[in-house]
């Protein structure tokens, strides 16, 4: 991702190169993106042709970025990454379509949040690989019309319901990214302890696995900080007591929720009596972005049947009062 990060961010990312994976066949789980994807590339391949433009979608720290570098590496073109926000003027966006080449890769994240003006820059360009641009202004100001070279764009976005439709309308391939289950979480641990050289069993792995929010990156995540752990409590070696001791130290709980997630829950157990409550409430109550609840919390609880969405609200389901133990709302009692 383009966006300016955080210097915790950036050790991160630092980290992270190293155990990315580059190629489609260490892209684990996804198997439906994976089938397509290894289809439509080796087709444009095939015929020498750029891929068509792809929207990969889905909640954070799932694997559009990776997905995104992946295409371009199996094409065997150059990516050239940036993000919606970061692109302030339909210049910004002119400089980067110019500086591609045949067939390249322009990865454009959060692209839910281009500006409209950089967004119009964006329609011929996909559909006819044309730059249609004002320059100037005033009197003077007048269209200039540039032969780009055919380009792949793949744009990233949390939900694809954010997108213009005559946006969307120009991806030919629209890819949406489920959260991981158990075994993929488990495989991605294990190739990154690996990587990593770490001594890690399966029983690790899973117990690591298990409380990641379906989401490889907080997978790799909490594995640094087990990794930690077990060098300072332990003996380096990471077996499924010293990843439960360290996942207990960091609070996240059995099912992989975190403080902000049992927030939400507990809120609108105690605070709204189960609901429906709205989001917008929700999220002054709790003090998070509306946005935050919606793209980061909200998918996985309702993914897991935490969370019910309804038109009146939010509700929280029988699941919820058993996780916390709390007494079940007369509601559930009929
Ligand atoms: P997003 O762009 O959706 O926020 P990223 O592509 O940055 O997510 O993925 C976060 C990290 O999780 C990656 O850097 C990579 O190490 C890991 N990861 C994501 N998807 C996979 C996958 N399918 N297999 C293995 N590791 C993955």
């Amino acid at each position: 991702a383009a966006t300016p990060l955080s210097g915790e961010e950036r050790v991160e990312e630092r980290q992270d190169r190293a155990i990315r994976p580059r190629m489609l066949a260490d892209y684990i789980g996804q198997p439906i993106v994976r089938e397509q994807m290894e289809i439509f590339i080796g087709a444009a391949r095939a015929r020498g042709e750029a891929l068509d433009h792809t929207l990969v979608f889905g909640p954070p720290g799932l694997g559009k970025t990776t997905l995104a570098n992946i295409i371009a590496e199996e094409m065997g073109v150059q990516i050239k990454s940036t993000s919606g926000p970061v692109m302030e003027k339909a210049g910004d966006l002119a400089a980067m379509l110019t500086n591609l080449e045949e067939g390249d890769v322009l990865f454009i994240d959060e692209i839910h949040r281009l500006n409209p003006a950089v967004e119009e820059v964006l329609y011929p360009a996909m559909e006819d690989y044309q730059l249609d641009i004002m320059v100037g202004e005033g009197p003077s100001a007048r269209s200039i019309k540039i032969d780009l070279p055919a380009f792949t764009l793949v744009g990233a976005t949390t939900r694809a319901g954010l997108l213009t439709s005559p946006l969307r309308d120009r991806f030919g391939i629209v890819q949406r990214l489920e959260f991981y289950n158990v075994d993929d979480l488990s495989h991605i641990v294990a190739r990154s302890g690996r990587l990593m050289e770490l001594e890690l069993d399966n029983a690790g792995a899973r117990e690591i696995a298990r409380r990641a929010r379906g989401t490889p990156r907080i997978a790799n995540r909490l594995l640094r900080r087990v990794r930690d752990y077990a060098q300072v409590k332990g003996t380096g070696i990471v077996d499924q007591d010293i990843a439960n001791a360290a996942l207990n130290m960091l609070n996240v709980d059995a099912q992989g929720f975190d403080h902000m997630d049992r927030r939400l829950l507990l809120t609108l157990m105690e605070k709204y009596d189960g609901g429906p409550a709205g989001v917008d409430s929700l999220a002054a109550s709790i003090g998070e972005e509306r946005d935050t609840i919606e793209d980061v919390l909200e998918p996985y609880l309702m993914q897991q049947g935490y969370i019910t969405r309804t038109p009146r609200g939010r509700i929280a389901t029988k699941l919820a009062y058993l996780h916390f133990g709390l007494d079940l709302p007369s509601r559930f009692n009929s």
